[in-house]
């Protein structure tokens, strides 16, 4: 895997723009400027990925645009050492950036190929560390949580309530809750066991979160 001057020339204009677009935590744009997302593409869309869109990567799925990863990283508040839970691994790329600021990073995907091929890359480019699961992400990790963070990374409907119940005390959970065609990004934040405070953020578009795993 190459990663070049140009790549890095590239990165450095993606970075300014989601600046631009209001991302203020320099540890974040740090990551987005250090980790080569041509990488989690086709070798054949090279240049797609250092334009600030969303884009297929097979299997029907997308990986996020890098402003809505740098979006929900900021909302997550994350912190060196934070035990962190994905749901929606796609191409991994959200899941570096988490390990990148620090994160033990847990990550579920429903996708057996998407989930297979992640996994060959992420061990390619050395982010082994990263924990990955073929499970059905509404379920959550009970054999591993709680956990301080939790971010779910496609269209939910409602909240599903074991994220809820695997979150700390104090943990964070971020997550895209709306109607197929947008969604608006909560935090929701647990105050105590029973207590939970909900913050509304800006609307996105994400692919729907489904329920089960899928074999093909
Ligand atoms: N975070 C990804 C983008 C994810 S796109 C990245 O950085 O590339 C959303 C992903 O969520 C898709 O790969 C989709 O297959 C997956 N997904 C949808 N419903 C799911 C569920 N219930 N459990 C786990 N993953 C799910």
């Amino acid at each position: 895997m190459i990663d070049n001057y140009r790549h890095r020339g590239l990165r450095k204009k993606l970075v300014d723009i989601v600046r631009k677009k209001g991302i203020k935590d320099e540890r974040i744009l740090d990551a987005l400027g250090k980790i080569p997302r041509h990488f989690f593409l086709d070798r054949a869309f090279e240049d797609w990925a250092y334009k600030d869109v969303a884009f297929p990567i097979g299997s029907d799925q997308t990986i996020s645009q890098p402003f809505t990863v740098a979006y929900q990283t900021e909302l997550l508040k994350i912190e060196k050492g934070d035990k962190v839970m994905e749901i929606g691994t796609g191409s991994g790329y959200q899941a570096v950036i988490l390990s990148e600021l620090g994160a033990k990073v847990y990550s579920i995907e429903r996708q057996e190929t998407l989930f297979h091929k992640t996994s060959k890359l992420l061990k390619k480019i050395g982010y082994e560390r990263i924990r990955l699961f073929l499970k059905d992400g509404n379920e959550g990790l009970p054999r591993f949580a709680p956990f301080d963070k939790i971010l779910v990374t496609a269209a939910a409907q409602n909240v599903p309530g074991a994220l809820k119940e695997q979150l700390k005390i104090n943990g964070i959970l971020v997550i895209p809750v709306g109607s197929d065609d947008t969604q608006t990004m909560l935090r929701i934040t647990r105050l105590s066991e029973d207590r939970y405070k909900t913050e509304r953020f800006d609307h996105f578009r994400f692919v729907p979160l489904l329920t089960g795993i899928e074999k093909v």
